[in-house]
C-alpha cells in the first residue's frame, strides 16, 4: 500500500481550484435536528447479576490460580464511578520467572509433541467457551475498562471468538502458513497488551501463538486485567496442559521483567510507541523475535463527491468509538475544502446526539475514559490546541458526577504544526483540517510519525486505488472504518510498530522456517 515516491507539488492554479471548488460546493441547507424533550431514551441497563468478580484475583500460572512471591496485590477499578472492582495479584520477577519455566515445560512436554489437529481443537474449544460466556466478559469488559456494553457485546467478545475459530483453522495447516518451506514452534512468547481492547487483544496475542505450538506468558494492563484472568479461567475447563498459557498481572515492571527474560524466545507488544522503542532496546542483540504494534494518529480523508452523510457517521466511528481509545482512530479528519462548512455542521449536529454516560447501558454510545491518568492527558492535550490557537467545538452533554469522563470534541482551524494535529491523544478528540487537491490530501496524510491506518471516502472506485496507494499506513479503509477480521492482516508502518497480526500473514510471526 505504501509508496515512497516523492510527492510532486500542485501546479493547478489557484483560479482554477476556486472555479473548481465553487462547481462541488454543496449548499449547506440541512436543519439542526432537535431532540430536546421530544426524544428521551429511557435506561436500559444490562443487568450483572450473573457475573461474579471475585474479591481478589490470583496469578495464572502452571494452570492454576496461585499467590504471588511478590506478596503485594493492586485494585482493578470501574472508571465510570471510580468504585473498586477487585484486588489483583502484582507478578514480580520470580512470579515472571516461575511463569515462564511453567510454559517452558510445558512446551517441552506437551504441546510441542502434540499434533496440529489435537491442537487445532483446543484453540477451537476457547473460541466455543467464549461464545457461551459472551454476556459475561461483555459485562466485565465494559466494568473494567468503561467501553460501552454495545461494543463489548458486539465487538470486543464476537471478535476474540473469531480470532480463536480463525486461527484453530490453521492449526493442521502450518505447510500453507510459509509457502515453499517448513515452518516450526519458536517457544516462549511473552505477549504485553493494553487497557484499550484488553479481551480482543489477549486473542489477537494468544490465538496464532498457540495454533502455531508455541506457549504463551500473557502480560495484561494494570488497569483493565479481570477479563483476560477470565479468559485464564476459560483455559483451565477446557483441560489446556498446564502452563500451556499463563496470565501474570502487574504494572509496568512486570512487562519488563517478562520482556527480559532470557528463555522468552519471542515478544509481541501492543501499546505505546514510547514503551515499543523500550522494548526494542530491551530486545536489541538478544536474538528476541518482536513485533511491535504501537500508536497512530491516522488520517480520514473526505473528497468532495463523497456520501456526505455516510461520511459523517465514519468519522464519529473512526474517532468516537470506544471514547477514541483506538490506535487506529480516525484522528485527524482531512476534508476537502469545498465541503469543509457542511461537513463540520452535519458533525456538530452529530456529536450533540451521541449519548454519553453508564457504559452498562445499552442505549450508551460514549462510555468513561480509561483512568485518571488518560484523561488528565486528553486534558493536556486539547488545552495545548486551545491554546495554540485552534477552534473547540464540543458536545454540551451532561457528565456523570463521579468517573471519568471527556465530552466528543472536535477542533477547526487546526495548523499542522499543532500538538493536537500531531501526536496521539487517545481520547474522543478529532482535529479537522482541509486540503484541495488529491496530492494535498496525500501529502498531509502521510506527515506523521505513524503510519498505521486512514480512510478515504469518495464516490470514485479508481481514486480510491489511487489515494490509498500513496498512503504510507498498514491499513486503507475505503467508504468505511474500523472493520476489522481475523483473516485481514493488521500493522504499522514507521513509528506505528513492524509485524503484522491477523490473517496468514499473522501466522508468521510465531513461526520459524527450517
Ligand atoms: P503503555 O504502552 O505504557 O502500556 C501498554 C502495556 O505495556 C501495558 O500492559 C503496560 O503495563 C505495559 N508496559 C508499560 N511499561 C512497560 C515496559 N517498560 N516494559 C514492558 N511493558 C510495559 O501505554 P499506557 O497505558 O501507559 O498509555 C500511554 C499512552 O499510550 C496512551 O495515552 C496512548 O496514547 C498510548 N497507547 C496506545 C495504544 C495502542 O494500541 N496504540 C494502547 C495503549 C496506549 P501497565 O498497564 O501496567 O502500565
Amino acid at each position: 500500500m505504501a509508496s515512497t515516491k516523492p510527492l510532486a507539488p500542485s501546479s493547478r492554479p489557484r483560479a482554477a481550484q476556486k472555479a473548481r471548488a465553487a462547481r462541488t460546493a454543496r449548499p449547506d441547507t440541512s436543519p439542526a435536528p432537535d431532540f430536546a424533550g421530544v426524544w428521551e431514551y429511557a435506561p436500559a441497563p444490562e443487568a450483572t447479576d450473573h457475573l461474579t468478580i471475585q474479591p481478589r484475583y490470583e496469578l495464572f500460572i502452571g494452570g492454576q490460580f496461585v499467590a504471588p512471591r511478590s506478596g503485594k496485590y493492586f485494585e482493578t477499578i470501574n472508571p465510570a464511578n471510580e468504585r473498586v472492582l477487585a484486588e489483583v495479584a502484582e507478578a514480580n520477577e520470580a512470579d515472571v520467572d516461575a511463569a515462564v519455566t511453567a510454559a517452558e515445560r510445558a512446551y517441552e512436554k506437551y504441546w510441542r509433541r502434540m499434533p496440529g489437529r489435537e491442537r487445532g481443537k483446543y484453540v477451537y474449544r476457547i473460541a466455543r467457551m467464549i461464545q457461551e460466556k459472551s454476556r459475561e466478559l461483555a459485562v466485565l469488559e465494559s466494568m473494567d475498562g468503561g467501553k460501552p456494553i454495545k461494543e463489548s457485546r458486539d465487538v470486543d467478545v464476537p471478535l476474540a471468538a473469531a480470532h480463536f475459530f480463525y486461527y484453530a483453522g490453521w492449526a493442521d495447516k502450518l505447510e500453507y502458513a510459509l509457502p515453499g518451506r517448513q515452518a516450526r514452534a519458536i517457544g516462549v512468547c511473552g505477549q504485553v497488551i493494553p487497557w484499550n481492547f484488553p479481551l480482543l487483544m489477549a486473542a489477537w496475542k494468544l490465538a496464532p501463538a498457540l495454533a502455531c505450538g508455541n506457549v504463551c506468558v500473557l502480560k495484561p494492563a494494570e488497569t483493565t486485567p479481570l477479563t483476560a484472568l477470565h479468559l485464564a479461567r476459560l483455559f483451565q475447563e477446557a483441560d489446556f496442559p498446564p502452563g500451556v498459557v499463563n496470565v501474570v498481572t502487574g504494572a509496568g515492571a512486570t512487562g519488563a521483567a517478562l520482556v527480559a527474560h532470557p528463555k522468552v524466545r519471542k515478544v509481541a507488544f501492543t501499546g505505546s510507541t514510547e514503551v515499543g522503542k523500550k522494548i526494542q532496546r530491551m530486545a536489541a542483540g538478544t536474538g528476541k523475535r518482536l513485533t511491535l504494534e504501537l500508536g497512530g494518529k491516522a488520517a480520514n480523508i473526505i473528497f468532495a463527491d463523497a456520501p456526505i452523510d455516510q461520511a459523517v457517521e465514519g468519522i464519529v466511528n473512526g474517532i468516537y468509538f470506544n471514547q477514541g481509545h483506538v490506535c487506529c482512530a480516525g484522528s485527524r479528519l482531512l476534508v476537502e475544502e469545498s465541503v469543509h462548512d457542511v461537513v463540520v455542521r452535519k458533525l456538530t449536529h452529530r456529536i450533540r446526539t451521541l449519548r454519553l454516560g453508564d457504559p452498562l447501558d445499552k442505549n450508551t454510545d460514549v462510555g468513561a475514559i480509561n483512568s485518571r491518568m488518560q484523561l488528565d492527558k486528553i486534558r493536556e492535550l486539547v488545552d495545548s490546541g486551545v491554546q495554540e490557537g485552534a477552534t473547540l467545538t464540543q458536545s454540551s452533554c451532561k457528565l456523570p458526577a463521579k468517573g471519568y469522563w471527556f465530552p466528543p470534541s472536535f477542533f477547526t482551524n487546526v495548523a499542522q504544526s499543532f500538538r493536537i494535529a500531531s501526536e496521539e491523544i487517545f481520547g474522543p478528540v478529532l482535529a479537522v483540517q482541509t486540503f484541495r487537491t488529491p496530492d494535498e490530501a496525500v501529502e498531509k496524510a502521510n506527515n506523521t510519525m505513524y503510519g498505521l491506518s486512514a480512510g478515504v471516502w469518495t464516490d470514485k472506485g479508481s481514486k480510491i486505488f489511487k489515494i490509498s496507494q500513496r498512503l504510507r499506513a498498514g491499513v486503507v479503509w475505503a467508504n468505511t472504518y474500523n472493520k476489522f477480521d481475523p483473516s485481514s492482516p493488521f500493522g504499522g508502518y514507521k513509528e506505528s510498530g513492524f509485524g503484522r497480526e491477523g490473517g496468514r500473514h499473522g501466522l508468521a510471526a510465531y513461526l520459524e522456517a527450517v
